[in-house]
């Protein structure tokens, strides 16, 4: 019989002896955890954790086995007490795919499992061919996923008849620690990616390229050989963002990314230098005709155009170069790698530059100096609309008006649309500008209309403005606060312009249409829209291009008439543009144009000048 005491001593004992196993498990992995302290890689961690396990889970052998999701493998990345020749034979299965569905189901378990042979076929084969007598393994969790387990493994002690509350939760708190570390490893990992790429091209970064820049000029004065680095931006493509948003700019430079990153060989160095600058550091080459095959291809690959939303957005390159064999060689490896980029930098400007200045402008200054003074100009009141008379070519009436925007600038005098509306476009104030046209128009027209004059005014919409989605309501807007009448306005969009971007345009143009006002294809004929695209858009009127109207004289008639016939099969009015000879507008009349615009009419003149045209009807061309 057993008494009170003896059952009190008895307890004393077992609580005794448990508080001593906590304690144990609570040094032990106490003291793995100051080992995890130190380590910095992935088989670090692994190493300290299969070390363990023989101690903290009172087994022979011990393994990390990791979840490989590039692969879709296990990786046994560490062992512990493994020896001969099932030292061998694991390493052997290690190394190969191993899909074993079971041991994903058990990852998924996420409680340590005690296995032997006679568990299922699969553990038979494991404990047989391994030569073991039991393993256990327990899933290592991080941030809520199974990443792989911590294996225990019984083959010369007898394994434990079932995994215990102390044995499990040392197991447990094992895996537990493995997971923290790794998660630690995966970040610090993360971080130090983070720190030398770009997130969104993936590439590597401007100090990342630097770094790599230096060690190859490092190798370069070892060997003799040289290097080269070249500098590229992706030309407008602020306003390529400004205009499709910052989602299709990211999907354009991952695109260019990849195209940069094909082209080149294996050593070099591609990277996001900033913005839409890339650098690319050539290694072995000395000078420009070296890199000059890999540059072909670059411009070739970028000749292809890129898909963003459905989209078909053809892009170009400025380039600059610099080659190691001309800098100076005095200062560090890291320094020299700056200076290099920074004249492959400054060549890039130079290119842009020289550029700009071909372009027809009257220098980069001035256009430097135009597109700063853009900004405010409306407001400083410098922007105006001129009216370029239309008349009907049957009745020989001036009928509608085209505004024209001029610019009075404060020092260079009167600008002309040709040298403003594209830097406007680029720098963003042809919203403004716009605006302010279609409301001066408005404002003027209604002044003529007060005056007996009912006249239409056509304004001219740039695709920047059709490309905001808006557009239609603050036209919708201006109407509305004029009290202008839609029917009386219409809106001329440039052929090309409106097919490259025509989902976008197409939905502003529908707007535009349903509010009454009037669609008209400018410069028709020099774009590149075919039949269907011409009407799938609210078109209203095809205006054709004045180079045409200037070959009626010299043979081209037919063309002219190839474009009236399209324009009548599409019901849509016919204007020629550019009329500037009495020949042309009889040739015009005769093959039914139904309205012609050009300097015989008038040139572009003064609301005032325009009254005044206006008070004589007759003045219009008679011959
Ligand atoms: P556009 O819309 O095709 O306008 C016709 C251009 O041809 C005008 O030049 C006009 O002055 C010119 N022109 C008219 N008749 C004749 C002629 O008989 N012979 C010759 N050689 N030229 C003639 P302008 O005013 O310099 O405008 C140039 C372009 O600038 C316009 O071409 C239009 O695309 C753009 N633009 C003008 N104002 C605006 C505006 O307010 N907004 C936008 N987005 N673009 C505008
Ligand atoms: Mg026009
Ligand atoms: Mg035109």
């Amino acid at each position: 019989m057993t008494t009170d005491d003896d059952e009190v001593r008895v307890f004393d004992a077992a609580a005794a002896a448990e508080l001593e196993r906590q304690r144990d498990t609570s040094e032990m992995l106490l003291s793995v955890a100051r080992a995890l302290c130190e380590p910095t890689d992935l088989p670090a961690v692994s190493r300290i954790i299969a070390d363990a396990v023989p101690t903290v889970c009172q087994a022979d052998r011990g393994a990390v086995i990791l979840w490989d999701e590039t692969t879709n493998m296990f990786v046994v990345s560490a062992i512990a007490g493994w020896t001969g020749d099932t030292r061998r034979r694991l390493e052997l299965w290690a190394g190969t795919p191993f899909p074993a569905p079971e041991l994903r189901e058990l990852m998924e378990i996420g409680a340590p499992v005690l296995l032997d042979e006679s568990t299922n076929s699969w553990t038979h084969e494991i404990v047989v061919g391994f030569d073991i007598r039991a393993l256990a393994l327990v899933p290592i969790t991080v941030a809520g996923r199974s990443m792989g387990f911590v294996a225990a493994h019984w083959a010369e002690s007898d394994p434990p008849a079932r995994l215990d509350d102390t044995v499990s939760s040392r197991f447990t708190g094992l895996a537990g620690l493995a997971g923290v570390a790794l998660d630690n490893n995966r970040l610090a990992g993360e971080i130090e990616w983070n720190v030398q790429h770009d997130r969104v091209t993936r590439l590597p970064n401007r100090v990342a390229f630097e770094r790599s820049l230096a060690r190859m000029i490092e190798q370069a004065d070892a060997t003799g050989a040289g290097t080269v680095v070249m500098v590229c931006d992706i030309d407008r493509f602020k306003r390529l963002n400004d205009r499709m948003g910052q989602a299709a700019g990211d999907a354009v430079l991952i695109e260019a990314a990849d195209r940069l990153r094909a082209a080149v060989r294996a050593g070099d160095v591609v990277a996001r230098y900033g913005g839409d600058e890339f650098a690319i550091a050539f290694a072995k080459s000395n000078s420009y005709d070296e890199i000059a095959p890999a540059v072909a291809r670059i411009q070739r690959s970028f000749s292809q155009p890129f898909a963003i939303d459905d989209h078909d957005v053809v892009l170009s390159l400025s380039i600059g170069w610099a080659a190691l064999g001309r800098l100076e060689t005095e200062g560090s490896p890291a320094e020299r790698a700056q200076r290099l980029t920074a004249v492959a930098e400054t060549d890039l400007m130079d290119t842009k530059e020289s550029r700009r200045s071909t372009r027809g402008s009257s220098g980069s200054h001035d256009e430097l100096t135009l597109d700063t003074d853009l900004h405010g100009a409306v407001e400083r009141g410098e922007i105006f609309a001129v009216y370029q008379p239309q008349v009907d070519i049957a009745s020989g009436r001036i009928v509608a008006v085209e505004a024209l925007a001029r610019w009075r600038h404060p020092t260079l005098g009167l600008v002309r649309p040709d040298r403003f509306i594209a830097l406007a476009e680029e720098n963003g104030t042809i919203t403004q500008i716009g605006e302010h046209i279609l409301l001066s128009a408005c404002r003027d027209a209604l002044t003529w209309n007060q005056l007996g004059r009912s006249i239409e005014v056509s304004v001219n919409a740039s695709v920047v403005q059709l490309e905001k989605p808006g557009f239609a309501t603050s036209v919708a807007a201006a109407l509305c606060t004029l009290d202008f009448p839609a029917h009386m306005l219409t809106i001329e969009v440039t052929e090309s312009k409106v097919v490259t971007d025509q989902s976008i345009a197409q939905a502003e143009l529908n707007a535009i249409s349903s509010l009454g006002a009037a669609v008209s294809i400018d410069d028709f004929g020099t774009g590149y829209s075919s039949l269907t695209q011409i009407s799938n858009l609210p078109v209203t009127e095809l205006k054709v291009d004045r180079s045409f109207v200037a070959k009626i004289d010299d043979g081209g008639e037919k063309l002219v008439a190839a474009i009236i016939g399209l324009s009548r099969g599409l019901d849509v009015r016919v204007i020629a543009e550019g009329v500037e000879t009495q020949e042309q507008f009889e040739a015009l009349a005769r093959l039914g144009c139904d309205r012609a615009q050009g300097y015989l009419i008038a040139k572009p003149i003064t609301s005032q000048e325009l009254l005044s045209l206006l008070g004589d009807p007759t003045a219009v061309p008679t011959g």
